[in-house]
């Protein structure tokens, strides 16, 4: 087909059609948006032409990048050896099978199952449902309440929603009761004027306080992003995890890492988990797991979990049409085989990520820039009207909102998430690729300061 031809088109029919995830819609129904057409390395291009670097990795799920030829291989030979077939009721194909296991060897020791998905809300949405069934084995059905952390995202079904910590999602959403809240990690918003350790270990211990409020025998665990990413990439003091992990340890909770960001080399290591010292019980992940080219989620189950499960008997009332889906698996392995003979993981974390993080600090010069905070392959660029007082640079985040606008129009893709800017590229970004990044960003930021100058 004739994108470029058609774009005018396709956009009309798009903003008369199409309803988006996380979009105003009236506003798209009036002034439409992007048509992507084809993509390579590192770029996106519109139809009618746009080039942009790929500054978030699609949704920090493209960690290798648009060209990986191995993985689209690996799906066409699968839909025409076997396109699908279900995993329900003594049923299992071959990729399924593979990449469970091909998991399990990239896991920490602990952990030996995985339960399939299609993505992270139902990853989520399926941690909740196997924490039920571990404790009602158990006998203790009571310990249903799960702890979470504001401002966290954890997906978009409904239990995935009201896991999450977001304002705007718990308005919109007619809540399950069983979630609690505690502040998160983010030192730069919620304390500013406390010593970073200090401020790390004060908030971890509001886990145990709440665990106190609501009652150890009635909590059944704690769920949280090594590094909350949507939130605004907030990196955790060094304080925080040793005191969360320690809590978990101490009471009798199971701790949910959901590593749908984190997972697959965006940290420095293959899981956040190992770049802060996590033992979690369960793991979520989706995302990187296909490098973006398929649909696919699902849940690491750890052994204190797996063992009570699996020692009863009984059927787990719980799954989906497309769990283990054969061409989705396909495209698991293929990329978990192209990030092991690569050595990507460890070769970014060694000599891309560094430059990554030093290109960026070199932004906290900047006028309006009051923190850049990042770790592996992403980072957060806060933007304030007063560097001291830290003060937004203005309303209702209009000023970052302004910033990605600009970036986007000189051609780099990056994010905003309340008053920072995001930036999470491809793992197999080159030096020079991560400088014109930056350089763009930091243009984007001269405009920017230039128009609430
Ligand atoms: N968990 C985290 C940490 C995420 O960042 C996301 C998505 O961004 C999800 C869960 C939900 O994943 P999905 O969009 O695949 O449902």
């Amino acid at each position: 087909m004739n994108m470029q031809a058609n774009t005018g088109n396709l956009k009309q029919l798009d903003k008369s059609h199409h309803l988006h995830p996380f979009t105003d819609f009236k506003d798209y129904a009036t002034n439409g948006g992007r048509v992507f057409s084809r993509a390579e390395h590192i770029y996106i291009y519109t139809g009618d032409g746009h080039k942009m670097l790929d500054g978030m990795s699609g949704l920090w799920c493209c960690n290798l990048g648009y060209s990986q030829q191995g993985i689209v291989d690996a799906v066409t030979e699968q839909m025409q050896q076997l396109p699908y077939y279900n995993n329900f009721f003594q049923c299992s194909n071959q990729p399924a099978i593979e990449l469970a296991s091909a998991l399990v060897e990239v896991t920490p020791d602990s952990f030996n199952h995985v339960f399939f998905t299609n993505s992270g809300s139902e990853a989520n949405d399926t941690n909740l449902r196997l924490v039920s069934r571990y404790y009602q084995l158990q006998g203790r059905p009571e310990k249903k309440l799960i702890i979470s952390r504001k401002n966290a995202y954890h997906g978009s079904t409904i239990a995935a929603a009201c896991l999450g910590g977001m304002g705007p999602m718990h308005e919109q959403t007619n809540g399950i009761d069983y979630v609690h809240h505690i502040e998160q990690p983010h030192w730069f918003e919620v304390g500013p004027d406390e010593d970073p350790d200090e401020f790390g270990l004060r908030v971890a211990r509001l886990l145990e306080q709440k665990i106190d409020e609501l009652g150890e025998a009635n909590v059944a665990a704690f769920i949280a992003e090594p590094v909350q990413g949507a939130g605004g990439v907030i990196i955790p003091p060094d304080t925080y995890w040793p005191e969360i992990q320690r809590i978990c340890n101490e009471r009798d909770i199971l701790l949910i890492a959901d590593e749908v960001i984190c997972g697959f080399g965006r940290t420095g290591e293959y899981w956040g988990s190992e770049t802060y010292g996590i033992e979690p019980d369960l793991m979520t992940f989706a995302k990187a797991v296909t490098n973006g080219y398929q649909p696919l989620g699902g849940v690491m189950v750890g052994d204190k979990v797996a063992d009570v499960l699996l020692s009863h008997e009984g059927e787990f009332a719980h799954g989906l049409t497309y769990s283990g889906h054969p061409a989705a698996a396909a495209a698991g392995l293929a990329t978990l085989r192209i990030l092991r003979e690569g050595n990507i993981i460890a070769d970014t974390a060694a000599n891309i990520a560094p430059h990554f993080q030093a290109r960026l600090r070199e932004l906290e010069d900047h006028g309006i820039v009051g923190q850049v905070r990042g770790r592996g392959m992403f980072a957060a660029v806060e933007l304030v009207r007063d560097k001291a007082s830290r003060e937004p640079l203005a309303a209702e985040s209009a000023g970052a909102l302004f910033c990605r606008n600009s970036a986007n129009d000189l051609g780099l893709m990056v994010r905003q998430t309340g008053n920072a800017m995001i930036i999470a590229p491809p793992l197999i970004c080159d030096k020079g690729e991560i400088d014109s990044l930056v350089d763009m960003l930091g243009q984007a930021l001269d405009v920017t300061a230039k128009h609430y100058g």
